[in-house]
């Protein structure tokens, strides 16, 4: 999980941080460190949800019952188009879900070769832009039942079948995308917002005075790889415009990540070292974010 070395940071400058000081750090690779962190923010995720199940489950159950909906919308679609595809229809109904299958197999396709060639991080931002077509298909699946002059007459199931796949087949794919970018965009305001559910003390204030690290300096290296370290909360390059803070243990986040997950914790994501001291009390603790 590490980045290739850009602008002002070189293989030279990698060599220079091996004979320095070395950073205190896990005894396992970048991939490794990341997928520990990830562990962690699932498994404290998982807890924040269960002790506020009251309006998880509503919440899951909702989406489940959508998913549901669609899926059984859909098999009734496939059956409506193997019956019917020879029966008259004004519009080519028979081709939405050729159309929908082909391009999901092909987005998925692109993806695949994207995590291959770039890594996870580049096929989760893809999967934004990926969606355009499959909104496109739906868009043209509505215009299609809108426009129809006869086609609920002359082949009634195909028509309200694939009609009722097409509206399910939306609302599922606008929570779907919603989701997806709250997930993706708004990382850390999810974390934020699961943290704060926690009832344990962080360390905010101690976070906001730890040290700062420059874009530029070696310390931002791998002197195992010479390629810039990554942050192990967010999976991102740590040599970038934002603030970059050191832990009393050495292992190094952007501030902005570390700041969320010490909303209720006052230790390491990575080693469980001390961080600093805890906050005075929860509400001046979220005064500091
Ligand atoms: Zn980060
Ligand atoms: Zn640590």
């Amino acid at each position: 999980m590490t980045s290739q070395v850009t602008g002002p940071l070189t293989r030279a400058a990698a060599a220079g941080a091996a004979e320095r000081q070395p950073l205190l750090r896990a005894n396992v690779g970048p991939e490794q460190q990341s997928d520990r962190v990830r562990q962690r923010i699932v498994m404290e995720v998982t807890d924040a949800a269960r002790r506020h199940w009251i309006w998880v489950v509503p919440l899951f159950l909702c989406f489940v019952v959508l998913a549901a909906l669609a899926l059984w919308g859909l098999i009734r679609a496939i059956i409506a188009v193997l019956k019917y595809e020879g029966v008259p229809c004004d519009v080519p109904l028979n081709m939405y879900l050729v159309v929908l299958v082909v391009w999901k197999l092909f987005s998925d396709w692109i993806l695949k070769l994207i995590q291959f060639y770039s890594g996870n991080n580049a096929s989760v931002y893809a999967r934004i832009p990926l969606n355009i077509p499959s909104w496109c298909i739906i868009a043209w699946g509505f215009y299609m039942v809108q426009s129809s002059e006869s086609c609920a007459k002359t082949n009634p199931d195909l028509f309200y079948d694939t009609r009722d796949f097409i509206y399910i087949h939306a609302c599922y794919s606008f929570v779907h995308l919603w989701v997806s970018i709250a997930c993706i965009f708004g990382y850390r305001w999810v974390l934020r917002l699961f943290m704060q559910m926690s009832a344990t003390p962080g360390c905010v204030a101690a976070v906001r005075k730890l040290p700062k690290i420059s874009k530029d300096s070696e310390e931002l290296i791998d002197r195992d790889t010479g390629w810039v370290m990554e942050c192990s909360i967010c999976i991102s390059s740590l040599a970038t415009d934002e603030v970059v803070v050191q832990a009393p243990c050495g292992h190094l986040y952007h501030e902005e990540c570390l700041v969320p997950w010490c909303q209720s914790h006052s230790d390491c994501p990575l080693c469980r070292a001390q961080i600093g001291d805890l906050d005075p009390s929860p509400a001046s603790g979220s005064t500091n974010v």
